[in-house]
């Protein structure tokens, strides 16, 4: 095999050259994500990243966030990458990311079915492992070695990682996430958040026998007034470098200007491996933090949200089983607008109102109007409220309230067209769905009512 490379290009975004072919993973190069709530940070050089993926052959998408399935940028790469660019995403339920990045010019789509390699060039072949019912991680093998894993949100347990390893065996190299990803709105359990997220990176990288792990796909900031406050919780790739160093494994630090990893045998580490380290840490080092960004936001009126709110539940509630429903145990939660001077509305879920009530107690909830109205207005608005930290539990709640992870949960699921209605569950769609991912799917729905239950 000639050279295998990988060089870092923004947040999420690593470019991957091996056996003459240009992968490009999770293009988010400027702008904004999560309704304004992260910015990148630093800020990748453009001209740049032009001249190196303008002849790309592969773009996988590892999931439908958009700090990794970034629109603007999708169409900026558009108008200058080859016409037949191949788009790689996960087989899910629905065309709809595929029907999306046609309407901006992409021609060639790959459906990666869980867990199927498919061979890009004579000894190259990639995979995909879905992950609970959004997420997805990339495995690269080059002359039939498990040559890298990346990893990025897929918050791979135990379970997950020994059936990857099982099928497919080691990975030399993962690439993995390092800091938080948002705030479940009550602040005193960020600081719990950042340590767990570094001890599951070193769990991960122990479990999958890695012999490297390289940090990314945490390269941002948050960036508004509301949320300004998490950056104090994040975690900097010193700390990684700290936590790596303390459980005697290994791992490279790289930085947007410092240069590629170079692999001449897929199943050693990189030959370049220390230089690019200290390298990259010393550029670490002198990047400055541009500090927040005291952008405010045009208040949304009262009457804009009530209708918001109340057609939204309508929606969840039509498409869901009214047994299921019930059973659901939706209560009211108040909500604190910040810039309706502090004014106290209740949100009932059952009767699907709105409306403005005494604040005797506390609310629940403390938020500005924009971002409780795009929560609600986009169908995967709670989820964009939660990764943009653009909300606060009142100081009552040390945990989450119920009715809120309910809530949280039955709009996700809403969002990846997963309906808890008889017809939707026996749809040929999801039984299709169902079967593809029948490796790992249960284990992660335990997973997933774990944390509905615990955080
Ligand atoms: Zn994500």
């Amino acid at each position: 095999m000639s050279q295998a490379k990988i060089s870092l290009l923004s947040h999420a975004s690593v470019l991957i050259e091996v056996d003459g072919k240009k992968i490009v993973t999770d293009p988010w190069y400027f702008g904004t994500a999560f309704n304004d709530g992260w910015e990148l940070n630093p800020k990748p050089d453009l001209e740049q990243i032009k001249g190196q993926i303008q002849d790309v052959d592969i773009i996988w998408i590892s999931h439908e966030h958009p700090d990794h399935l970034h629109f603007p940028t999708l169409k900026w790469l558009a108008e200058f990458v080859r016409k037949d660019v191949t788009v790689f995403f996960q087989a899910t339920n629905s065309e709809k990311v595929f029907s999306a990045l046609k309407r901006l010019g992409y021609q060639s789509f790959i459906q990666m079915p869980h867990m199927k390699k498919i061979a890009i060039s004579p000894n190259v072949q990639l995979a995909c492992y879905a992950h609970r019912h959004l997420d997805s991680s990339l495995a690269v093998f080059v002359d039939n070695h498990f040559w890298l894993l990346n990893v990025n949100d897929t918050e791979l347990s135990t379970g997950d990682c020994s059936l990857i390893s099982k099928q497919f065996g080691n990975p030399t190299v993962v690439y993995n996430q390092f800091s938080i990803a948002g705030s479940d709105g009550v602040e005193s359990s960020l600081k719990n958040y950042a340590a767990k997220v570094m001890s599951e990176m070193v769990r991960q990288h122990k479990e999958l026998k890695a012999r490297l792990t390289v940090p990314f796909a945490s390269f941002v900031r948050f960036a508004r007034t509301d949320n300004a406050y998490i950056n104090a919780y994040a975690n900097d790739v010193f700390e990684v470098n700290r936590q790596f160093a303390d459980a005697a494994q290994t791992l490279c630090v790289q930085a947007y200007g410092s240069g590629a990893l170079v692999w001449e045998d897929p199943t050693q580490l990189p030959v370049n491996m220390n230089a690019v380290h200290s390298e990259s840490l010393h550029l670490w080092e002198k990047t400055e933090n541009p500090g927040p960004d005291l952008h405010e936001y045009s208040v949304i009126s009262a009457a804009e949200v009530q209708t918001t709110i109340e057609s939204r539940i309508k929606a969840w509630r039509d498409a869901t089983n009214p047994i299921l429903w019930r059973f659901l145990k939706l209560e009211k939660i108040t909500v604190l607008v910040r810039d309706w001077g502090d004014q106290v509305w209740e949100i009932d879920f059952n009767n699907a109102t709105f409306s403005q009530v005494n604040a005797e107690s506390a609310a629940d909830i403390q938020i500005a109007s924009q971002p409780l109205h795009q929560a609600f207005k986009m169908p995967f608005g709670i989820q964009t409220l939660g990764v943009s930290g653009r909300y606060q539990f009142g100081a009552k709640y040390q945990t989450v309230p119920a009715s809120w992870k309910k809530i949280r949960i039955l709009s996700s699921l809403f969002n990846a067209e997963i309906y808890l209605s008889l017809s939707s569950i026996f749809s040929s769609s999801t039984a299709r769905w169902i079967w593809q991912r029948r490796l790992g799917l249960s284990s992660q729905i335990v997973q997933q009512v774990k944390r509905f239950k615990g955080s």
